[in-house]
């Protein structure tokens, strides 16, 4: 037949378009230039498809057409423009009637051709005729009759006998499919726009029915879970697929213990499978499962499609094929999505394992972990003392609770948000853990949180999910990390593609270890502060707070010195040379405070002072709104002696693993919160100060860097002049968002999920960079910084440093690095080199 604006055949030179056809016909093209046994096959464009939804007709004697002498019967199958928009279920067999019915059970056998019948007018009583589908249950001897009775009787017509019109029906019930709202719903959920166009396929059925070694089955070539190459696939004996002949015989494909395979009873078509298997995945560049047909000894490739697989999978084959040259390293950088590389490296939920969600909450940090619950960081400490994994369950946590979840497996908060404290410092641990879990309700008198309507007591087992925001009941079968060959593969080539640097956000000498492991290229942001909550410290840290003059406080700031300098130059030896960026301490003095009365008593006990001093102290320092209130570089002014002490430590120690590397150090400090120029000259002469005094005393020679971070409003507005005193700036996207939105970002998590479900935010601001609003004052700064000091280095340390869409944007912007917790830095870097590709 010739061609039409409704039907164009595929050819090798056929015009088949991805974006008019979909990607079925042009894949089902590109079989047919592989020179692939593929049953002659029509394209029909979105254009068409569209039309007949709205009524329109393709001529019935073009649709006869199809239907040749010899090729009695067709099938009908969707062909979107991207395989995983779905589309309507495949039909079978369109075209049969009482004249090919005939036929069929000449060669193929009455049974056979009963089955194929009856299914068919089954189908399309319920799909097309829309039919009560209880009344076409028939089965066995009889059906046949009975279901065309019934379609008679109900329809008050024959069933049609015409395959054109049986066509046009069939055409016409996919199409209107595609519109419905389930339909739209689903695709829309896989990224498609809600006008996503459909193409559909006709193909002339391969008989896979009949005398011979007839049948139809799928082969793949790759394990789906792991992405190791493995021949894997079924073939079942006189059938065409799932929809006729019930009790097939199953063959294995390659030889196998469990019972007879393809491989042994038909080794020639065995070996056309696997050569076929290679073609393909060699031109159509892609893991691809065939579908194919065995009529009597000759075989048929009746459709392929990308072989569905997992994160690790997916990393293993794109690494294979670049590899073996069949696509480039670039392209190969580009097939991973970066989210998925989480998937990678903590443990998973089995996609297989049973779920049985009793919690939901916000993802925030991933990775799957089962332990016992507790409710305090001391039960933690117990419970990891004992060897048990615990989950550390809280309404919200604070600095104090640094410990518990040291020592949980996983962490699960009522309240919070992406950047509440929880989750901040989970991403950083690496542990799951989810947040602003409203549903659950604790009861720490009883010990004992509910789930909805089950109460969990403490030291039962629940399963924290925090890559999909699920709490589960009990144990569940975890799947292990994958930091293997193919992963440390992909992300070198990343980084040879990538112009924009990745480092970690890293406190602890565990975190620089875990930074190096990730290969990130330096630490972007150390968050000194972290350093203060170690049992150690904490004492020491309370008596310089209760200190009444300079004095007695540089005395108690003089105990804590060489734990800061110990804890600065292990960093340095750690990243071996790689820039270290320090950031001078920045919360309020109060959270190193007691806030319950017996944590206060045993505070005064300790400081031997009268628990109404304490009380006092305690109750001066506390503020309406500590986020906005003395932190950052205002306690750098107002109480200079904690700066001063931080600085002598940070050059004292690079003084110390410089003569230990033999490497020379240019530490970066950092100045927190800064939102006037004259906060930046204070504290740097004052820094500049101890650096000449270090230098004196030492007798040695060294440079420093000095930055500011930028997290408030006025910093971005005033950062030409803030540059110009300064080697880099680094942009505080948390506390930006926070103070642009004038958002807590402790509390957000409340409301946040109403406000994304309601469409009031696109996303939540402190996950995914703002790039309207919060994104134009990062500009604004990058611009204006540069205007005045051409040479700073510029970055962006926020929790939104490890979020691929805001590192486009910094890409964008011309930031020279991003900065995230260390568990975040391989999602980084491939999204670094995507954006720069
Ligand atoms: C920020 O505000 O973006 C930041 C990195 O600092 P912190 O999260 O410690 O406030
Ligand atoms: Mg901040």
């Amino acid at each position: 037949m010739r061609d039409s604006p409704d039907l164009t055949e595929i050819t090798p030179s056929a015009g088949i378009e991805r974006h008019h056809h979909g990607w079925r016909a042009k894949c089902l093209q590109r079989l047919i230039r592989l020179e692939l046994p593929v049953p002659r096959s029509f394209a029909i464009p979105a254009s068409t498809v569209a039309g007949i939804a709205s009524g329109r007709r393709i001529p019935l004697p073009e649709l006869r057409a199809l239907f040749s002498q010899d090729n009695r019967l067709v099938s009908v199958r969707p062909s979107a423009v991207m395989p995983e928009w779905g589309g309507p279920r495949t039909v079978l067999n369109v075209g049969i009637n009482d004249d090919t019915h005939t036929a069929m059970s000449k060669s193929i056998g009455g049974a056979n051709a009963d089955a194929i019948y009856l299914d068919f007018v089954q189908s399309y009583a319920i799909n097309i005729a829309r039919l009560d589908p209880d009344m076409f249950t028939q089965d066995g001897p009889g059906a046949l009759a009975q279901a065309l009775h019934l379609y008679h009787d109900q329809m008050d017509e024959p069933f049609p006998q015409d395959p054109g019109t049986q066509l046009a029906e069939v055409l016409r019930s996919m199409s209107r499919a595609w519109d419905g709202p389930t339909a739209r719903l689903l695709r829309q959920a896989k990224g498609a726009p809600a006008d996503a166009p459909l193409g559909l396929v006709v193909q002339d059925m391969a008989p896979a029915l009949g005398p011979g070694l007839c049948g139809s089955g799928t082969i793949q070539f790759i394990d789906p879970v792991s992405g190791a190459p493995r021949i894997t696939g079924r073939f079942r004996r006189q059938s065409q697929g799932a929809t006729a002949g019930q009790d097939v015989e199953t063959f294995y494909l390659v030889k196998d213990d469990r019972g007879s395979s393809l491989e042994d009873v038909a080794p020639e078509l065995f070996g056309d499978l696997v050569a076929y298997g290679t073609a393909t995945r060699a031109r159509l560049r892609e893991e691809m499962q065939i579908e194919f047909v065995i009529n009597n000894g000759n075989i048929s490739i009746i459709d392929a499609t990308r072989v569905q697989r997992s994160s690790r999978a997916n990393v293993r084959v794109a690494v294979a094929m670049a590899r073996n040259k069949i696509i480039t390293t670039a392209e190969a950088v580009m097939r991973v999505e970066p989210r998925a590389l989480a998937d990678l490296l903590h443990h998973q939920v089995d996609p297989g394992a049973p779920r049985h969600v009793i919690a939901r909450g916000i993802n925030a940090s991933p990775g799957a972990a089962t332990g016992k619950i507790v409710f305090t960081t001391t039960d933690a400490q117990a419970a990891a003392a004992r060897d048990e994994a615990c989950i550390l369950i809280r309404r919200e946590t604070s600095p104090e609770d640094i410990r518990g979840m040291h020592a949980a497996v996983a962490v699960l908060t009522e309240r919070g948000g992406t950047s509440s404290h929880a989750a901040v410092i989970a991403r950083g641990l690496g542990k799951p853990c989810i947040v602003g879990a409203t549903g659950i309700n604790i009861d720490l008198r009883h010990r004992r949180v509910k789930f909805g309507s089950e109460v969990l007591e403490e030291g039962d087992e629940i399963t924290v999910d925090g890559t999909s925001g699920e709490v589960l009941a009990g144990r569940v079968t975890l799947l292990g990390p994958a930091l293997d060959d193919s992963f440390n593969q992909l992300l070198d080539w990343a980084d040879q593609e990538s112009d924009i640097v990745v480092r970690a956000n890293a406190d602890t000498p565990e975190d620089a270890r875990m930074a190096q492991t990730f290969k990130a290229q330096g630490i972007g942001l150390c968050r000194t502060e972290h350093m203060f909550f170690d049992a150690n410290r904490l004492p020491a840290m309370r008596e310089m707070i209760f200190a009444d003059t300079p004095d007695d406080r540089r005395l108690a700031l003089e105990r804590i010195l060489p734990m800061q300098r110990q804890d600065f130059r292990e960093l340095f030896e750690i990243m071996a040379g790689l820039p270290v960026t320090i950031r001078l301490f920045d919360p309020p003095l109060h959270e190193f405070l007691p806030h319950d009365r017996e944590g206060i008593r045993e505070l005064a006990e300790s400081l031997d002072l009268p628990l109404s001093d304490v009380t006092r102290r305690v109750d001066a320092l506390s503020e309406f709104n500590p986020m906005l209130g003395m932190r950052g570089v205002r306690l750098g002014i107002t109480v200079p002696e904690i700066y001063d002490m931080q600085a002598r430590a940070i050059f004292e120690a690079a003084i110390d693993a410089a003569a230990r590397t033999g490497q020379p150090i240019v530490p970066e400090i950092m100045i927190p919160l800064v939102s006037a120029v004259r906060e930046v000259e204070i504290v740097k002469n004052r820094i500049d100060a101890v650096a000449a005094e270090v230098r004196n005393v030492h007798r040695i020679d060294f440079d420093y860097r000095l930055g500011v971070m930028v997290e408030t409003p006025r910093a971005t507005l005033r950062a030409g002049e803030i540059a110009e005193h300064l080697s880099f700036l680094s942009f505080g996207t948390n506390d930006l968002t926070q103070m642009t939105y004038g958002l807590s970002r402790d509390d957000a998590g409340r409301f946040m999920g109403i406000y994304v479900g309601q469409g009031v935010y696109s996303e939540d601001p402190f996950h995914i960079l703002d790039q309207d609003g919060v994104g134009e004052l990062v500009l604004t700064g990058v611009q204006r910084a540069r205007q005045t000091n051409p040479q700073i280095i510029l970055s962006v340390c926020g929790e939104h440093g490890g979020n691929p869409e805001s590192i486009a944007f910094c890409h964008a912007a011309g930031v020279d690095y991003v900065s995230c917790s260390p568990f975040r830095v391989p999602v980084a870097r491939l999204a670094a080199a995507q954006a720069t590709i």
